[in-house]
């Protein structure tokens, strides 16, 4: 199933979208999409509905250094463990929404990358239950101030401005994450060019990594790291992150 976050004639819902090109549909889910959604029976042709950030996260657990050809490019050796840090939920924006590039940063980064969307509250997931805990997978670009990164120390503020976590277009719930092509174009030239399979840490591990440290509730959202070709955005240009079986996900890039 793919469910997404519209914007629809009469207000705001999960859907499903069901259908591909014209006769594309969504069918509104009542209340949220854990467990066994439900559908209401009003349905919009998709044309007639804006698709938001497929999920508002409680938090967002992002990974860093998981692909060790980004970890190179950043002048260091990749860690043994998972790292993680922590986007606030308020840097969310859907698809089409402008990255807003703040005046005190004068480098700032996309980052596309695989994100997993946890599917009910748990902790100590063992990573070979880790599926059973999973919604299901989204496109993420973990917007980076680098700037701030680096003379920071921590990287609360340079992961954290407002629009730095683009999300969407929809989470797909059947696909299988382990090999898929990611792609990251500026104004459609390709910057970042790889496979899930080359993530050193999987999605099982940082499941159970990431719920070792603290309780994951329905919704959030592990970014699960980005591959080597970062690189800075400018006012005016554009930033697409596909994903192979899920889409793509486009933000234009503005001042704030
Ligand atoms: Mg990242």
């Amino acid at each position: 199933m793919r469910i997404a976050r519209i914007a629809h004639p009469d207000g705001m819902a999960f859907a499903a979208l069901e259908g591909d090109g014209d006769g594309a549909e969504a069918a509104e889910i009542a209340e949220h999409p854990f467990g066994e959604p439900r559908l209401t029976g009003r349905r919009w042709p998709l044309a007639d509905v804006r698709l938001l950030a497929p999920i508002l996260p409680p938090k967002i657990i992002g990974i860093g250094k998981n692909y060790a050809d980004h970890a190179k490019e950043m002048g260091g050796d990749a860690p043994p463990d998972p790292v993680i840090f922590l986007k606030p939920s308020t840097a969310v924006i859907g698809p089409g929404v402008p990255i807003k590039l703040p005046p005190d940063s004068s480098r700032v980064d996309y980052e596309g990358e695989l994100a997993v969307v946890i599917g009910m509250p748990c902790r100590d997931v063992p990573a070979a239950r880790a599926k059973d805990v999973l919604l299901g997978y989204t496109i993420g670009n973990d917007v980076t101030a680098r700037d701030q990164q680096k003379s920071d120390g921590q990287w609360a503020r340079a992961k954290g401005h407002d629009t730095f976590c683009p999300l969407g277009p929809w989470i797909d719930t059947a696909v299988t994450p382990d090999d898929l092509a990611l792609r990251t174009e500026l104004d459609g030239e390709v910057k970042q060019d790889a496979r899930t399979s080359l993530l050193l840490h999987g999605i099982p591990r940082l499941v159970e990594w990431v719920s070792h440290v603290m309780t994951l509730l329905p919704g959030d959202v592990i970014l699960t790291g980005t591959p080597a070709g970062v690189g800075p955005m400018s006012p005016g240009q554009s930033v697409s992150v596909s994903i192979e079986g899920l889409g793509t996900l486009t933000n234009p890039v503005t001042t704030r």
